[in-house]
């Protein structure tokens, strides 16, 4: 964790491809803010989602941020290689009940959304109506949810965009923390990562803001400082 007062910053990009004019903005961004606050800046390189990573592409970003002079102030951590930090964070919730099994296909989900009467969609995805919520009823798990809590709603001051509020139960619902293909949820992985490397100051895309909510209410089961956001334009 990080020293008293300590400013630690990120930048966390998907090896995806080459970083772009948006991503290099919030590479910048992060690397501007740490400067500012005489903190230090570190990259973590979030290859968790397998079948979008491109290969060497972690490597064209780092020579990318290296031909613009930024360069980290410790080693480059690679998401796929702490599985072991993300399973000891999911067992915890477990312990506390408040991650559990889902064998809901989207089919499923899709099916139980309309017999509810009430199809909920959110960028495309369906919230999942909480049929696993009391167990599995004899299917088999595939993947592992977070039990959002009920009638919280999420509350966090931006530091560009001011306050923000987000009511996780019905705009999101219980997300994903593994996936039905075995692979980590971002939510989960950014998460145990930001506390495990002492970050204290998370400068990114404002495209990630919506994430924000989950991810404080993840940081808050888990025991876990919340740091302070700034999402980019
Ligand atoms: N890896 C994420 C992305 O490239 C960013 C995660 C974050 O900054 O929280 O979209």
């Amino acid at each position: 964790m990080s020293e008293r007062g300590g400013y630690i910053g990120r930048f966390a990009p998907s090896p995806t491809g080459p970083l772009h004019a948006g991503s290099l903005v919030a590479a910048l961004a992060s690397w501007l803010d740490a400067r500012a606050h005489g903190g230090q800046w570190l990259v973590r390189i979030e290859d968790v989602d397998t079948p979008r990573c491109v290969p060497g592409a972690d490597r064209v970003i780092l020579e990318q941020l290296a031909a613009c002079g930024l360069h980290p102030d410790g080693p480059v951590v690679y998401q796929s290689q702490r599985g072991h930090l993300y399973q000891a964070a999911l067992d915890a919730l477990i312990a506390q009940r408040i991650a559990y099994p889902c064998a809901c296909t989207r089919q499923d989900i899709a099916l139980a959304l309309v017999a509810s009467g009430h199809i909920r969609q959110r960028h495309g995805e369906l919230v999942y109506p909480g049929t696993c919520r009391h167990g599995l009823k004899g299917r088999h798990a595939r993947a592992w949810r977070f039990m959002t809590d009920s009638g919280v709603e999420v509350r966090w001051t931006d530091r560009r965009l001011g306050d923000q509020a987000q009511n996780v139960v019905r705009d999101v619902g219980d997300f994903i923390l593994k996936r039905a293909d075995g692979l980590w949820a971002y939510q989960l992985a950014v998460v145990v990562d930001d506390a495990a490397q002492g970050i204290t100051h998370i400068v990114r895309g404002e495209d990630l803001a919506d994430n924000t909510a989950r991810q404080l209410m993840l940081q808050q089961a888990l025991g876990y400082e919340p740091p302070q956001y700034l999402h980019t334009p």
